[in-house]
This record gives C-alpha cells, sequence and structure tokens, in this order.
C-alpha cells in the first residue's frame, strides 16, 4: 500500500488525523516515520492559513517523495479583530505553554460578555505530490471563547473553546466527539474524497 505523509510533527494534530483518515487505501505516516531526504523546516510565511498549509505539503512532500497531507489551523477571535489567526501557535511568544497563551487570551477579553466572546477555529489542508502538484481547501467551526479553561482532552486552545450546541469546551468532549464537530474533522471529510480520487491518478 502507498504512503500517505503527514505533514506535521504537532502530536495533538497527528492523533486526531490518523482517526480521521482510517480506512483510506494509504498507509498513513508521520514524518518520525519515514527517511527524509533532507529535514524539513518549513517557514510559516504565508499570510492566509491555506498559503501555509500549501507552503508545508510542498515542503513534506519534496523532501519524502511522498504524497503529503498538511493542515494550517488556528483561532480567529473576533473581539480581538481577528487574533491569533495564523499566528496561533506563536502567540505571546514561542516560550509560553498553550495553558499561558489560553491566560493570556482569556485576561484579554476581560469584560467582554455573550456573542461578544465569539470566536471560530480554521483549518485550511492541502495534499501535495512530490512533482508539486497541489490542492487545498479549507473549513471552519464557530464558537465562544470560555469564560475559564475546562477539560482535559485535546490540545492548544481546546480548553477555552466552548460549543454552545455542546455545551461543552472542545477539550471536555468525550475522545472521537471533537472530531466530529471540529474545523480539522470537517476539513477531513474533504480531505478523504480528494485523497480517493487522486489515488485514482489525476489524468482521465
Ligand atoms: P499550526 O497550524 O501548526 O501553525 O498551528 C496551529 C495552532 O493553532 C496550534 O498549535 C494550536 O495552537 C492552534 N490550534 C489549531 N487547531 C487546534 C485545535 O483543534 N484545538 C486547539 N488548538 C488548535
Amino acid at each position: 500500500m502507498d504512503k500517505l505523509l503527514l505533514g506535521t510533527t504537532n502530536l495533538g494534530k497527528l492523533q486526531e488525523l490518523r482517526q480521521l483518515l482510517l480506512g483510506l487505501p494509504y498507509r498513513v505516516v508521520s514524518p518520525g516515520e519515514v527517511k527524509l531526504k533532507r529535514p524539513v523546516q518549513v517557514q510559516e510565511t504565508g499570510a492566509t492559513f491555506e498559503e501555509n498549509a500549501i507552503l508545508k505539503a510542498r515542503g513534506y512532500a519534496q523532501a519524502s517523495g511522498l504524497l503529503a497531507l498538511a493542515d494550517d489551523s488556528g483561532l480567529e477571535v473576533e473581539a480581538l479583530g481577528g487574533e491569533p489567526g495564523v499566528y496561533s501557535a506563536r502567540y505571546g511568544g514561542e516560550e509560553l505553554s498553550y495553558p499561558q497563551r489560553c491566560e493570556m487570551l482569556l485576561e484579554r477579553l476581560r469584560g467582554c460578555e455573550g456573542e461578544q466572546r465569539r470566536a471560530r477555529f480554521r483549518c485550511a489542508m492541502a495534499l501535495a505530490t512530490p512533482k508539486g502538484q497541489v490542492v487545498a481547501w479549507e473549513a471552519a467551526v464557530e464558537g465562544l471563547i470560555a469564560h475559564e479553561p475546562r477539560g482535559a482532552g485535546g490540545f492548544g486552545y481546546d480548553p477555552i473553546f466552548y460549543v454552545p450546541e455542546l455545551g461543552a469546551t472542545f477539550a471536555e468532549l468525550r475522545p472521537g466527539l471533537k472530531n466530529l464537530y471540529s474545523h480539522r474533522g470537517r476539513a477531513a471529510l474533504k480531505a478523504r474524497q480528494v485523497i480517493e480520487l487522486w489515488a485514482e491518478g489525476v489524468r482521465a
């Protein structure tokens, strides 16, 4: 079975993506499981999630000689003009832990109530071949920033991302349930269709 490389070293993302891509006609592998021609150090210089997802997918496909799937994702908070956005992974500085980043965000939203705490997670995904063919798409999920962190599941900003329809933060959801609602879960549905079509070849 051909391999499909996931273009990320983020353990939270790897875990979710493996689950989301189960049953495809590829053996899904992480960067640590393959021999790369060179180390991949993608500079996330894109101005948008989509540009960064394409940079990562292309970088991993070229370095491995494999079909590569990458995502670039992040949290946009309306009251903060869309911050942290594409800077979600570095918000507040590289040295901060995620609990510290969440605290900083909560502090910045102090005094905001109800709809003023609207936020969305966005996820752009890209699939690239070693020859440079690429396709990209995007998905999002709307929610509110909670007043305090809740739950122990997930990763990153999950403890402060509250989904009103579920009455829970992403970090409080039973394992597997986040994938049903999340930006990455929604983008992965499209990924499954794209990957199945590409497995048949690009030309008619
Ligand atoms: P990047 O896509 O690797 O640039 O980083 C995305 C960053 O956005 C992650 O490191 C998290 O901080 C945040 N993020 C993206 N998706 C999620 C999610 O599903 N839950 C929590 N945080 C997320």
